[in-house]
C-alpha cells in the first residue's frame, strides 16, 4: 500500500456553490476568483466547477495563461495589475483586464505599445488602506486613464475590509460612491462576505461581483455562520487511513510532549498526515476528524506523517479505516474546513491553500 493520504476536488461541488453565488449576484455578474491556484485546488481541476462564471479573477500572468489553455476565451481579471511594465506585453496577447492601483502602473501603459486596447478596472482605496487611489485622487486618475489610447474602458474597483463583520461595508461603499460619482464605469465590490451578506443592496453587488471563498465551500463569516447555513458545499476533501491503533491504560499520554493523558482506557488511531501534509500543528487534542465517517477528535499533537485520533465513538475502527481530515467521507457525512481551521486559529483559506505537494490531488 502507498502511503494513504490523497485529496480530491469536487466539480460537483464547485458548480453548486457558484450557483448559490449567482443566485445571491442576482443580476450582477461573477467573477470566480482563482488565484493562489485555485485556493489550493488547482486550476486545471477546478476549471471544470467553474467554467459557468462569467470571468476568472487571479493575480499572476502565468495562471492567466493556464486559463486561456484550457479553452476560456472570456474575460480573466488581473485582480493587482501588472507587477512591472513587460507583463503588459502578456496581457494584450491573452486579452486580460487589468485592476491599475497606482500612478506607476498608469505611466506602464501610457508607453505600452498595443493595436487593440486594454479594459482596466480603477481601484479605489476606500479604507481598506492596502492597494488603490485615495478617493480624491479618483477623478484625476480616471481622467488619465481615459485618455490613453492603450485604454478601452475604464471601470471601477473597491475592496472591504469588514464584510464578514459588525463594522460592515458601509462607509466604504460610501466612499466608493462618492469618488466615482459622475464617472461612467461598471463597478465591483464586494468579496464572498459581501455577496452572501449584503447583496440585497444593489451598490454592493455592482455589477461585478468577486467570489473567492464561498466557491469553494468555506463560509466567508465563520463561525458566525456555517458552510451549511449558506448552503456551500465542501470542494476539497483531505483523507487518509489509519496506520495503526494503540490500547492505552489511564494516565498513559500520546505523542510529542505527552500533551494529551487518558483518563480512562482507549484506542487511539494513528492517521497518516502530519504538518508536512499541510494539516495544521496548531491543531491540538479535541480537533474534529471523520473516522469511517463518525465524528471523533484528534489527541496531543500533530507531528510531521502523522497525528492521532480517538477511536472511542468507532470501536470498529482499525488500521485502514478511512479517515477524512476535512471535506465529505465516503458515508456522506461532512466535517466543513472551516471547524477544523477554527480550531487551529487561522481560516479555511489558509488550510485550503496549504495542503502540501506531496499530497496527491485528484478530481471527482
Ligand atoms: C481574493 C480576493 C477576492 C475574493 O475574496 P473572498 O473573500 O475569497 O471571496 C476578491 N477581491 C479581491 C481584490 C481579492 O484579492
Amino acid at each position: 500500500m502507498t502511503r494513504p493520504i490523497h485529496a480530491t476536488v469536487h466539480t460537483q461541488a464547485l458548480h453548486h456553490n457558484l450557483q448559490r453565488c449567482r443566485e445571491a449576484a442576482q443580476d450582477s455578474r461573477v467573477w470566480a476568483v482563482v488565484k493562489a491556484n485555485a485556493y489550493g485546488h488547482g486550476i486545471e481541476r477546478a476549471f471544470d466547477g467553474l467554467r459557468a462564471a462569467d470571468g476568472f479573477a487571479l493575480l499572476e500572468i502565468a495562471e492567466a495563461e493556464r486559463i486561456r489553455a484550457l479553452g476560456w476565451r472570456g474575460p480573466i481579471l488581473l485582480l493587482e495589475g501588472v507587477f512591472e511594465p513587460r507583463e503588459l506585453e502578456a496581457c494584450s496577447r491573452l486579452g486580460l483586464w487589468l485592476a491599475v492601483h497606482s500612478d506607476a502602473q498608469i505611466d506602464w501603459l501610457a508607453t505600452h505599445k498595443t493595436h487593440t486596447g486594454l479594459r482596466v478596472f480603477l481601484k479605489v482605496n476606500s479604507g481598506m488602506n492596502r492597494l488603490g487611489f485615495a478617493p480624491a485622487r479618483v477623478g484625476a486618475a480616471y481622467a488619465r486613464l481615459a485618455a490613453l489610447p492603450q485604454v478601452d474602458e475604464v471601470s471601477f474597483m473597491t475592496h472591504f475590509s469588514d464584510a464578514d463583520g459588525p463594522k460592515g461595508v458601509a462607509e466604504q461603499v460610501a466612499r466608493f460612491a462618492h469618488a466615482t460619482q459622475d464617472l461612467p464605469g461598471e463597478r465591483s465590490l464586494a468579496n464572498s462576505a459581501a455577496l452572501l451578506r449584503l447583496a440585497g443592496d444593489a451598490a454592493v453587488r455592482g455589477d461585478w461581483v468577486r467570489a473567492g471563498i464561498s466557491l469553494y465551500g468555506s463560509s466567508p463569516d465563520f463561525p458566525e455562520h456555517s458552510a451549511a447555513d449558506w448552503d456551500l458545499q465542501p470542494t476539497m476533501t483531505l483523507a487518509s487511513r489509519l496506520i495503526g491503533v494503540q490500547e492505552i491504560a489511564a494516565g498513559e499520554s500520546v505523542g510529542y510532549g505527552s500533551r494529551f493523558v487518558a483518563e480512562r482506557p482507549m484506542r487511539v488511531g494513528v492517521v497518516a498526515c502530519g504538518y508536512a501534509d499541510g494539516y495544521p500543528r496548531h491543531a491540538l487534542t479535541d480537533t474534529p476528524v471523520l473516522v469511517q465517517g463518525v465524528r471523533s477528535r484528534t489527541l496531543g499533537r500533530v507531528s510531521m506523517d502523522m497525528l492521532s485520533v480517538d477511536l472511542t465513538p468507532v470501536p470498529q475502527a482499525g488500521v485502514g479505516s478511512e479517515v477524512v481530515l476535512w471535506g465529505r467521507a465516503a458515508n456522506g457525512a461532512v466535517l466543513s474546513i472551516d471547524e477544523v481551521a477554527h480550531h487551529a486559529g487561522t481560516l479555511g483559506y489558509e488550510l485550503m491553500c496549504a495542503v502540501a505537494p506531496r499530497v496527491p490531488m485528484r478530481v471527482a
